[in-house]
């Protein structure tokens, strides 16, 4: 665990639907690490909200030492299915092992509803939506503080049906 960890309570995540509430929150910063061979990627992903109405979540990857400052933008989420957008602005090429371990991961907990085997999904123990330390069991264990947990509504939206 890297040493500036020490006065937040990270944790790992448990359960598909929880990690993509807790991805869509707003201003969630997860790490993705892979059990089997040790590498690890983080994502920020910020939700914007569009004129339109209807959100999309820029995705940035850590890609420096500076925890605040040096997030890269790799790709978005958008669309009622929340599907993973790649983009010819994102910092990493399609075949880019940051990229494709989002997309992996993404895939899976979206279509699948599933965990990928041997990966570790890490909060970093903030508030995945208002970025406040997050100090309650429940909360570290849902990612999301309480006041912003009653404002999400507690569950993710049923997706839209294809009516748009
Ligand atoms: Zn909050």
């Amino acid at each position: 665990m890297p040493k500036n960890d020490a006065s937040r309570h990270r944790a790992p995540m448990r359960g598909a639907e929880q990690i993509q509430q807790y991805c869509l929150a707003g201003n969630a910063t997860i790490t993705l690490l892979s059990q089997k061979t040790g590498q690890r990627f983080t994502y920020r992903f910020r939700k914007k909200e569009q004129t339109s109405g209807n959100p999309v979540w820029f995705i940035g990857l850590l890609a420096g030492p500076d925890n605040q400052s040096s997030y890269k933008y790799i790709g978005y989420v958008a669309g009622p299915q929340h599907r993973l957008q790649w983009s010819r602005k994102s910092c990493a090429g399609q075949d880019a092992p940051s990229w494709r371990a989002l997309l992996w991961f993404w895939r899976s907990i979206t279509e699948t509803a599933a965990i990928p085997p041997m990966l570790e999904v890490w909060h970093e123990g903030k508030c995945g939506r208002c970025g406040r330390a997050l100090t309650v069991p429940l909360s570290i264990e849902r990612g999301i503080g309480p006041e912003c947990w009653e404002i999400i509504g507690g569950a993710i939206e049923p997706a839209r049906m294809a009516a748009e």
